[in-house]
């Protein structure tokens, strides 16, 4: 069906803004009602939302403003104290591309981030979606910004039954038909309309601005809608890890290399991922050195977006460190450094059964098994 005009639709974004300007919710990220949202903020939260709920967001956007309250300052910060500060949100290219970017504002361009979706686009890490909803949010830019909430009610209010990702181009078309002067509070009405009413289970349409309009309503189809692409399945890596204490508990800790997965991030000593575990004869001979390496009970699993990953655990304690490569980290300052979700995951089976370093003060975050091009609100 080819996307109706405003013109054919008056009422479909005033009724939508007449909701928001009651339901909004209130962000750490959004503006005061009337007042113009400040770009760093909202590219900072817009970066931290991809692929990532908004409860996992909020308290590490109020880290980052709190250890670096201006695009300057960050920009100022060494790349490992701001992966450190990122570790646990997952999906860490978003650290250095945010990083980057930040640098990029602060030495060329004075400080100032880009007006326009076309330019924010230039930064690192900005794709399309972000920069449009940035642009829309900052500066009414007449922007369609389809974050996975948007993309879901759109979907439904015009009962497209197109199979995502190919319905992503007839989606957009929709939206962009329907964005009005107020384009940012739009968005984020979109985004609100998504998260609180037009939820992907159950969605309450008897509250909904847009009951009366909605095609996928009146055919009874909005459960079924957007419709799913199949289902990928991801291929098994095994592997082994060694997690090793001295006298202190002090952990034996590596930084991977600067490129590719997890890059530049910390990890305890590992072995290849292959598609068996190793032997516990070739285990040994994938230590990092010679030691009592006990195997630990149970496995840890990981979901990456390409692959699952089931990692064994060998652990030791040492009475004297040995001459290796790596940093000793002590037990208290696991979480402050850049340590992976999955790389937490494994020092945590590997000291004392699953101690309670990381389970004590848990931080919140969602299994990561899609593509960044989406994220949840
Ligand atoms: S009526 Fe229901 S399905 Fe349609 S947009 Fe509103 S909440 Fe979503």
């Amino acid at each position: 069906m080819p996307p109706r005009r405003q013109s054919q639709k008056p009422g479909l974004s005033a009724e939508l803004l007449a909701w928001y300007d009651v339901h909004r919710r209130v962000l750490p990220w959004r503006a005061p009602r009337g007042q113009r949202a400040d770009p760093y903020r909202v590219w900072l939260s817009e970066i931290m939302l991809q692929q990532t709920t908004v409860q996992a967001v909020a308290a590490y956007y109020r880290k980052f403003l709190e250890r670096w309250p201006t695009v300057r300052d960050l920009a100022a910060a060494p790349q490992d104290d701001v992966l450190a500060a990122w570790a646990g949100l997952g999906y860490y290219a978003r650290a250095r591309n945010l990083h980057a970017a930040a640098k990029l504002v602060a030495s060329q361009m004075g400080g100032k981030f880009p007006v326009t979706a076309a330019t924010l686009r230039e930064l690192p890490g900005v794709g399309g979606y972000t920069a449009g909803a940035i642009a829309a949010i900052v500066h009414d830019e007449r922007q369609a910004a389809m974050d996975a909430n948007a993309e879901r009610v759109i979907a439904r209010l015009y009962a497209v039954e197109t199979p995502m990702p190919k319905a992503k181009p007839e989606l957009h078309a929709h939206c962009m038909a329907l964005v009005p002067a107020r384009s940012g509070d739009f968005a984020q009405a979109l985004m609100d309309l998504g998260s609180a009413i037009c939820t992907p289970k159950r969605p309450a349409c008897e509250n909904c601005p847009w009951q009366a309009q909605c095609l996928a309503r009146k055919r009874g189809i909005q459960e079924q809608l957007p419709v799913k692409a199949p289902k990928m399945v991801r291929p098994l890596k095994r592997g082994v890890a060694f997690v090793v204490t001295d006298t202190s508990g002090a952990v034996l800790l590596r930084k991977r290399p600067d490129k590719g997965l997890l890059a530049a991030m910390l990890e305890p000593p590992l072995g290849p991922w292959e598609e068996n575990f190793p032997s516990a004869a070739k285990a040994m001979q994938q230590a990092p050195f010679a030691a009592y390496w006990k195997k630990r009970v149970g496995l840890v699993r990981h979901g990456f977006t390409h692959f699952e990953l089931e990692i064994e655990v060998y652990a030791a304690a040492l009475a004297k460190r040995p001459k290796t490569a790596g940093q000793w980290v002590a037990p208290e300052k696991l979480r402050d450094v850049a340590l992976p979700t999955v790389m937490r995951k494994i020092v945590e089976l590997g000291l004392d059964e699953g101690g309670p370093l990381f389970t004590a003060k848990p931080r919140q975050e969602k299994k990561r098994q899609t593509t960044i091009s989406a994220r949840k609100r």
